[in-house]
C-alpha cells in the first residue's frame, strides 16, 4: 500500500507516541584500515589502497588495529558506557559485490562498549538524556558505482564498477536504546542527538565526523504507539541520512506516515527505507531481515579483544573536556545567551573565538569579528569560517589595534579585506594601505574648524542647541580624513568648539 495523504504532524501527535533508535556509523580517522595495513587516505585511484585481506583472498589473515579498539574505548568511556573485559569479532554474513569477503568483520553479542548514555541539549536549553545500547566495531564496505542509468542507481545501469579502497576501514557503529517520551520533540531530540554525539567525535580526535563526506552517518529507526501504551509499534529504518537537518526531517516525515498508515488502519512493513533530499521524503527500500539471516558466528580468524583495566582507566583519564561541559563552560567565561552561543556553535566558531582570545584578545571583541564582518563575508564567499585566510592571532592583532586606538572599526573591516586579500598580517595591511586612524589632535583640530567655517548654517544650528545637528560636522569631518578618524573623539571636538553640552 501506498500512502499519498501524509497525516500533518500536530494531528500524528496528538493520537501517537514516537519511539526512535539511532544507528550511528563514524569512519574512524585512523591512518591504517582495520585488518590490514592498507592505508585510508581519501582520493586515491580506485582499487589501489588494497590487499589480499581485505579483498578476502583465500589464506589471508586479518589483525586488529590497536588504534581502532583504542578509539573505540575512547568513544565508549565518552558515552559512559561500560567496556568490556572481553569481547569478540563477529561475522555477519552477506552476499553483496562492495563486499569481497562475502561477510563483514563486526561485532554481535561482544560489543565492546556497552550501556551508556548522552545528554543533549535542545534549543531551548532543556536537556535530554538520549541511552546507549551499545558501541561496537566493524569495517566499512567498498563502493559501488552504477553507470550508464540516469539515476545513478543500479535500476537501469549498464554495468557497476567497484572501488574496494573503502573496504575495512574501521568503523564503529553506535547504538541507541529506544528512546521514548520525547514526543513532538523527537525530531529535534534525533537531530541534537547527531549533533552532539559528533562533537564529541571530533573532540576525542578519533575521526572528522565530516556528514557531508559519508564519515559519519545516520539509520532513523522510527514506530509509533498509540499514546498511553507501553509495546512498541513496528519500526522502519531510514538508511544513511547524511546530514543533520535530513536526521531531523526524516524523523519528521516517517512520525506524518507512520501516522497516516495507522490511522487508515493499514500496517506497517518493518522495512528499510531512503531518504530523499529533495522533499524530505522517504521511499521503500527492502524489507527487514532479521538478525538470524546472517547467520554471525564469532571470527575465528581473530583474537579476542581483552582491554585491561588499567588500560581502561588511562584512557579515561586522557579524556578531553566534553563538548557541552566546555560549551556552557565558554558560555558563562563569553557572558552570552544559549541562543548566542548556539549561533556560534553552527557557525562553527568557537574554536576560532576561543583561539582569538588565547591569542589576546578580549571575548566580546573576538565574538564580534568572527560572528560579525568575517561570517558576512564567509557566507558571501559560500565558505567555512575556519576556511577564512586570516588566523585567529591575526584577528586578535586587529582587535588590539582597535583596542589602542590605532584602527577604528571601518578601519578594521579594511585591515581584514587586505589580510583576506593576501596582503599580508594586519599591521602590513595597515602601513601599505596607510590605515591609521589620524589621532593626532592638531590635524584633528584643524580638520574640524574647516568643516565648521564651511557648514556656517550648520554650526549657528548646533549653537542654538540643535546637537543632533552634530552629526552631519561628523560626516564632513570623517570625509575629509578618508574615514580614518575616532567618529566619537571628531563629536566632542565639534561641540567643544560650538560651546556646547554633548
Ligand atoms: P538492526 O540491526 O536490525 O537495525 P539494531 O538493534 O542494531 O537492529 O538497531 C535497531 C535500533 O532501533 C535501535 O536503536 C533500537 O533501539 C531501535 N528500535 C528497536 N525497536 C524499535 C521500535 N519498535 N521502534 C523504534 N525504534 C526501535
Ligand atoms: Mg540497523
Ligand atoms: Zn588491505
Amino acid at each position: 500500500m501506498t500512502v499519498t495523504e501524509l497525516v500533518s504532524y500536530e494531528e500524528a501527535l496528538a493520537t501517537f507516541e514516537p519511539v526512535m533508535g539511532l544507528e550511528v556509523h563514524v569512519e574512524l580517522g585512523t591512518k591504517t584500515k582495520m585488518f590490514c595495513g592498507c592505508s585510508t587516505e581519501l582520493g586515491a585511484e580506485p582499487n589501489s589502497q588494497t590487499c589480499p585481506t581485505c579483498l578476502g583472498m583465500p589464506g589471508s589473515l586479518p589483525v586488529v588495529n590497536a588504534v581502532g579498539v583504542e578509539s573505540a574505548v575512547k568513544i565508549g568511556l565518552a558515552l559512559n558506557c561500560e567496556i568490556a573485559e572481553w569481547c569478540r569479532f563477529a561475522r555477519k554474513n552477506y552476499f553483496y559485490p562492495d563486499m569481497p569477503k562475502n561477510f563483514q568483520t563486526s561485532q554481535y553479542d561482544e560489543p565492546i562498549a556497552f550501556n551508556g548514555y548522552l545528554d543533549v541539549q535542545l534549543e531551548d536549553g532543556e536537556v535530554f538524556r538520549v541511552e546507549i545500547e551499545r558501541a561496537h566495531m566493524e569495517e566499512d564496505t567498498g563502493k559501488s558505482t552504477h553507470v550508464g542509468g540516469a539515476t545513478g542507481r543500479i535500476h537501469g545501469a549498464s554495468h557497476s564498477l567497484l572501488d574496494y579502497n573503502r573496504a575495512g576501514i574501521p568503523l564503529i557503529e553506535i547504538v541507541t536504546k529506544p528512546i521514548t517520551g520525547a514526543g513532538e520533540r523527537a525530531p529535534e531530540v534525533a537531530k541534537a542527538y547527531v549533533a552532539e554525539l559528533r562533537e564529541l567525535i571530533k573532540a576525542l580526535g578519533v575521526s572528522e565526523a565530516r556528514m557531508e563526506m559519508g564519515q559519519m552517518r545516520c539509520d532513523v529507526n522510527l514506530s509509533l504507539m498509540p499514546k498511553g501504551a507501553q509495546k512498541f509499534g513496528t519500526r522502519s529504518e531510514t538508511k544513511n541520512v547524511n546530514s543533520l537537518r535530513s536526521v531531523e526531517r526524516a524523523a519528521r516525515f516517517e512520525i506524518q506516515r507512520h501516522a497516516a498508515v495507522l490511522s487508515s488502519g493499514g500496517t506497517i512493513l518493518q522495512e528499510t527505507r531512503h531518504f530523499h533530499e529533495e522533499d524530505g521524503s522517504t521511499t521503500s527500500g527492502r524489507i527487514k531481515e532479521e538478525a538470524e539471516d546472517y547467520r554471525y558466528f564469532p571470527e575465528p580468524d581473530l583474537v579476542p579483544v581483552a582491554p585491561s583495566r588499567e588500560w581502561v582507566e588511562e584512557l579515561r583519564a586522557g579524556l578531553p573536556e566534553l563538548p557541552r561541559v566546555r560549551r556552557n563552560r565558554l558560555r558563562e567565561e563569553w557572558g552570552v545567551s544559549e541562543h548566542d552561543m548556539q549561533s556560534i556553535l553552527n557557525a562553527g566558531a568557537v574554536d576560532l573565538i576561543v583561539a582569538t582570545i588565547e591569542a589576546g584578545a578580549d571575548a566580546a571583541s573576538a565574538r564580534k569579528w568572527w560572528m560579525g564582518e568575517l561570517s558576512r563575508r564567509a557566507n558571501e564567499a559560500g565558505t567555512d569560517l575556519a576556511a577564512m585566510e586570516i588566523t585567529p592571532e591575526q584577528v586578535a592583532r586587529v582587535c588590539a589595534l582597535v583596542a589602542e586606538g590605532f584602527l577604528n572599526d571601518k578601519l578594521a573591516r579594511q585591515v581584514i579585506e587586505g589580510v583576506l586579500a593576501g596582503e599580508g598580517a594586519p599591521d602590513e595591511v595597515v602601513e601599505k594601505r596607510g590605515l591609521k586612524v589620524v589621532s593626532d589632535e592638531g590635524a584633528l583640530g584643524t580638520a574640524v574648524d574647516e568643516a565648521i567655517a564651511a557648514n556656517a548654517g550648520i554650526a549657528d544650528k548646533i549653537r542654538s542647541g540643535k546637537v543632533a545637528a552634530a552629526g552631519a560636522l561628523v560626516g564632513a569631518v570623517m570625509k575629509a580624513t578618508r574615514g580614518q578618524a575616532d567618529a566619537a573623539r571628531v563629536r566632542e571636538l565639534i561641540l567643544e568648539r560650538l560651546g556646547v553640552e554633548g
